[in-house]
């Protein structure tokens, strides 16, 4: 047996453990020994029978006296022990453990962890781990500092101490440190010994800290490594930056780039202007400007005689994106010609244009690509990574590679792009375009609903509103389901009646794709006031008219999707507002709809997201393929720091 055997090696794992290990994404013994305790008991305080007080957690040494079943009134089985040591006697209680009686015997030598507490009149120690002592043997689960394990059905914390501690005693040495030095933190076998066997819960904290170096080290050494290889294996077409035509562009918008993305198209022009290809992540909230950053780009490309890929992952966006290149451009120069390309796009007709706009059809079809200077990927977290690299192979000549500039609305804590994304290079937009105005958000409780549907009818009625009422998904999955379609259809009947004389309009996911198409063009139009729908709008529509967005059961929402559904109001010049109906959210729910109450810009909300919730699913990270750390957190700044600085002293030294 060695670390990478299987755990079906060690004595008594067979396929049904294994099967269930699976589930903890445990196969190998070094998956065992690298399973991480969430926390500790510290049963560590020994004390003799008669000193124990109530209140008190504690482990007690003694022999069995009696253990015997007894039934509540509730028809339940608790367990009543009576266990001694020199000092006295003390009861011991369990609940619902009759086997029990069948393993523990009068005489048997025990340790027992666990607080001691009431029981009746009587004191006694409550639900107790236990063990059988022996001579000479150390205990596991008792008298010290016990980890507490992810544990699944059929796993418990009990058992895989006993497996971890074995598979440490056999493999346990082959464990070695790779670092040359340990940078203040313990060696690596340390802290393998130290997560299992702490004898201290600081012990515990310092080999944690390590591990969660490890982590993050090795994230970043990742993504340095992908960094330079992509700088040295390709070429790229290195662009001269003509000043002047950049600010003829620049003057000729309808409006003053904000300062950051002044500073964005600066950082972005310098890359262009060397010899290996860009990878820059442009990050800004939605509405923050991100395209005419991504014109500019393209126009300086265009100047030098070369052409641009633009790619959207919906097809409404695609459209949207050529009618506002085109407006753009025409202001500067009538000689830069844009193609919407679309799945009907023949090779014929793709010839000779300077800018491609299209969604992954661009992939798909053959087209005119010979000096593709510049790929430019939207909201690139909607696009799988075989996607993004087909389509920068193909832009591609050679050993050339295009610039790569991908966008994303998704505020990406700074730690968390540096880490993870620490192969590109950031820009971020921090501000949005002057001139808008606030958005309003209210958070509505039950009492509240039927004032607050009076408020939309009369703001529709004189002030001609347009309202997104959007319904949660039931399960939690990607797709509607027909239980979704039911549920949003009762909701529009129910509004129907409601409403009488307004016009209401029903669009979810299961729509066909003409219908849809139909029924945003009417919303568009101002021929339907009130539009029921699933979470489908959240990406893509973009109907500046509308300024209310209504949504049901807001505690069952995000704050990344419920910041990205407000999003798509407060679009136009005129107020808009935000109705959070809920009926009874938990207090952490209470706490994110609060926040958005407080109407925070994208990048507060992910922040706070990171201290709301746990490491799970942060601001919707995990679209972006990014992974929930096992043992670091996204929140350990110092660390991440840290990692880095080793990761670039490391490497340098390599190279
Ligand atoms: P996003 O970052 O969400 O992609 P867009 O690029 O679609 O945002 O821009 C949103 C709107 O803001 C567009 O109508 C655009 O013309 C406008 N806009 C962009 N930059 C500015 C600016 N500096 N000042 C005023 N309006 C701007
Ligand atoms: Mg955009």
């Amino acid at each position: 047996m060695d670390l990478d055997s299987s755990v079906g090696e060690i004595p008594l794992v067979g396929p049904v453990y294994q099967k269930r290990l699976e589930k903890l994404k445990i196969r190998s013994i070094r998956d065992l020994l690298y399973h991480i305790p969430i926390r500790y008991n510290d049963f560590s305080q020994m004390a003799k029978i008669s000193h124990c007080r109530v209140g008190e957690t504690l482990t007690l040494r003694g022999s069995l006296n009696s253990l015997k079943n007894q039934y509540t009134k509730s028809g339940k089985k608790i367990q009543i022990a009576e266990v001694e040591d020199s000092t006295g006697k003390i009861t011991i209680v369990w609940f619902n453990q009759p086997f029990l009686t069948r393993t523990l015997y009068p005489g048997t030598d025990l340790s027992l962890s666990g607080k001691i507490d009431w029981f009746g009149t009587k004191k006694a120690m409550v639900s107790p781990e236990y063990e059988i002592t022996r001579l000479g043997a150390e205990t596991v689960h008792t008298g010290k500092i016990v980890p507490v394990y992810p544990e699944t059905y059929g796993v418990s914390s009990k058992w895989l101490r006993t497996k971890i501690k074995l598979a440490y005693l056999t493999c346990g040495e082959e464990i070695k440190e790779y670092l040359p030095e340990t940078y203040g933190f313990i060696t690596l076998p340390e802290a393998i010994m130290s997560i299992h066997f702490p004898n201290t819960l600081k012990d515990a904290e310092v080999a944690r800290r390590r591990l969660a170096f490890d982590e993050l080290y090795f994230l970043q050494s990742q993504s340095l490594k992908r960094k330079h290889a992509w700088q040295k294996n390709w070429a790229a077409y290195q662009l001269t930056i003509n000043k002047l035509a950049i600010d003829k562009f620049k003057n000729s918008l309808p409006f003053t780039l904000t300062k950051s993305q002044d500073l964005a198209v600066n950082e972005i022009l310098v890359d262009l202007k060397r010899s290996f290809p860009m990878n820059r992540l442009l990050e800004g909230d939605v509405g923050s400007g991100k395209t005419v950053v991504a014109a500019t780009a393209a126009f300086a490309a265009f100047v030098n005689g070369y052409q641009t890929v633009i790619m959207a992952p919906t097809q409404i966006l695609a459209q949207q994106h050529f009618n506002t290149l085109k407006q753009l451009f025409s202001k500067v120069s009538n000689s830069v010609k844009i193609k919407l390309v679309t799945s009907a796009t023949s090779i014929e007709q793709s010839k000779s244009f300077d800018i491609f706009v299209g969604t992954h059809a661009l992939i798909h079809q053959k087209l005119n690509l010979d000096k593709v200077a510049l790929v430019v990927i939207d909201e690139q977290h909607k696009f799988g990574v075989e996607q993004r690299e087909h389509l920068i192979k193909k832009s591609g000549q050679g050993r050339i590679a295009p610039h790569i500039l991908t966008m994303t609305a998704t505020p990406i804590p700074r730690t968390v792009a540096l880490t993870f994304y620490g192969d590109l290079d950031l820009s971020t937009l921090t501000e949005i375009p002057a001139g808008r105005q606030r958005i309003t958000t209210w958070v509505v409780p039950p009492e509240k609903r039927e004032g607050a549907y009076g408020w939309i009818d009369s703001q529709i009625t004189d002030h001609d509103s347009q309202v997104f009422v959007v319904c949660p998904l039931i399960e939690e999955s990607k797709k509607e389901t027909m239980k979704d379609v039911k549920a949003v259809t009762a909701e529009y009947k129910k509004l129907t009646r409601l409403f009488g004389k307004l016009k209401v309009g029903l669009l979810h996911g299961r729509l066909k794709a003409e219908e849809k198409t139909k029924v945003i063009k009417r919303f568009r139009n101002r021929d339907i006031s009130l539009l029921v729908t699933t979470p489908v709008v959240e990406v893509g529509i973009d109907i500046p008219n509308a300024t209310i967005m209504v949504v049901e059961a807001a505690e069952r929402f995000g704050l990344a999707q419920l910041h990205q559904l407000r999003g798509r109001v407060g679009r136009g010049l005129s107020k808009s507002y935000c109705l959070l109906f809920t009926e009874s959210p938990s207090e952490k729910a209470l706490k994110r709809l609060n926040a958005m109450r407080q109407n925070l810009s994208g990048f507060e909300l992910a922040e706070l997201d990171l201290t709301l919730r746990g490491p799970g699913e942060i601001f919707g990270l995990r679209q972006h393929g990014i992974p929930d750390l096992k043992i670091a957190s996204w929140r350990d700044i110092d660390l991440i720091k840290k990692a880095k600085e080793v990761v670039k002293l490391r490497y340098d030294t390599v190279t």
